[in-house]
């Protein structure tokens, strides 16, 4: 069996669990957390059990009690309802990468160019990113068709296009490429915004694809990161399976598998792994081999 050396928690999901961690300490229980913190199911089960308290909307906080917004990111008009809450304390848990992007879209916005940004607009970094900005001149595009709906007086603009973090960069630059095709002048220059953890996950499931015959992510099934793995290694060929900890293995999976390949998503804990890991070795695949770079953030 194959395991990922590049896996599990990146730097922008410690910072926010270790603020979170902080809070509770600081403030005990109840706090309050915008969003999921993070998209993993045992990741959030844990804060719930310490008394965190996740809410999809900042009124459903209660004043005097300290609110933190997760590590997606969230709009101005969310940060600025968060400020008039009266909360004991709000404290902003958002990946200093997501901040570049939404300083680079509110830049770009205010010199007059159109934002075009790349990403899942249901995604809560999506919804944070492009309410940076007002809706006039910012769009959000999904696929080929999204661009194909976009307005032609696009065309006498400038145009900026940015991308979700947590993308794969080989899927931006396909949409960049139909983005410049209708619109030759767009910048396509800040469009290298899929960071370093989603990159370097995505690079050591390349890694894994080459001596497996499956590949197993570990991660949740709202983990935007996590499904990209899934993906990269389904585009290498090799069967892949997400699946939220052990007991979502099928044993059907294995059959015929000689190599399996395991890693994890940015936001899942390493127990969740390691456990993952004493069932396979249960199974037969009592050899583990860590393979390609050790991470550098
Ligand atoms: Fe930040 Fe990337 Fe980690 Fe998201 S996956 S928290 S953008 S480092």
């Amino acid at each position: 069996m194959y395991v990922a050396r590049t896996r599990g928690f990146c730097g922008g999901v410690r910072r926010a669990l270790d603020m979170v961690n902080a809070c509770l300490t600081r403030y005990g229980p109840p706090v309050y957390v915008l969003h999921p913190i993070v998209h993993n199911r045992f990741v959030v089960e844990d804060f719930q059990s310490r008394g965190v308290v996740f809410i999809e909307r900042v009124a459903e906080a209660a004043p005097g009690r300290p609110l933190i917004l997760s590590a997606h990111g969230v709009s101005k008009a969310v940060e600025e309802e968060a400020s008039r809450l009266g909360a004991s304390a709000v404290i902003d848990a958002t990946c200093p990468l997501v901040k570049q992007v939404h300083r680079q879209v509110r830049d770009h916005w205010r010199e007059g160019e159109a934002v075009i940004l790349m990403g899942h607009r249901d995604h809560p970094e999506i919804q944070g990113t492009i309410g940076q900005v007002k809706s006039e001149d910012s769009y959000v595009v999904e696929c080929p068709a999204d661009i194909a709906a976009l307005p032609g007086s696009l065309a006498q603009k400038p145009i900026v296009c940015v991308a979700q973090t947590t993308l794969t960069q080989a899927k931006v630059d396909d949409m960049f490429t139909g983005i410049r095709a209708r619109f030759p002048k767009a910048d396509v220059t800040l469009g290298k915004t899929v960071c370093y953890a989603s990159t370097n996950r995505q690079q050591a499931v390349m890694e894994l694809a080459e001596m497996t015959d499956m590949i197993l992510v570990v991660g949740s099934k709202n983990s935007s990161n996590a499904n990209r793995l899934r993906e990269t290694a389904e585009a290498a060929g090799v069967p892949a399976y997400l699946i939220d900890s052990a007991g979502e293995l099928s044993p059907e999976w294995l059959n015929d598998v000689e190599s399996v390949g395991v890693t994890a998503g940015a936001s899942t804990p390493e127990y969740v792994v390691e456990r993952l890991l004493t069932v396979l070795k249960s199974r037969g695949w009592d050899s583990v081999e860590e393979v390609g770079a050790v991470e550098k953030s």
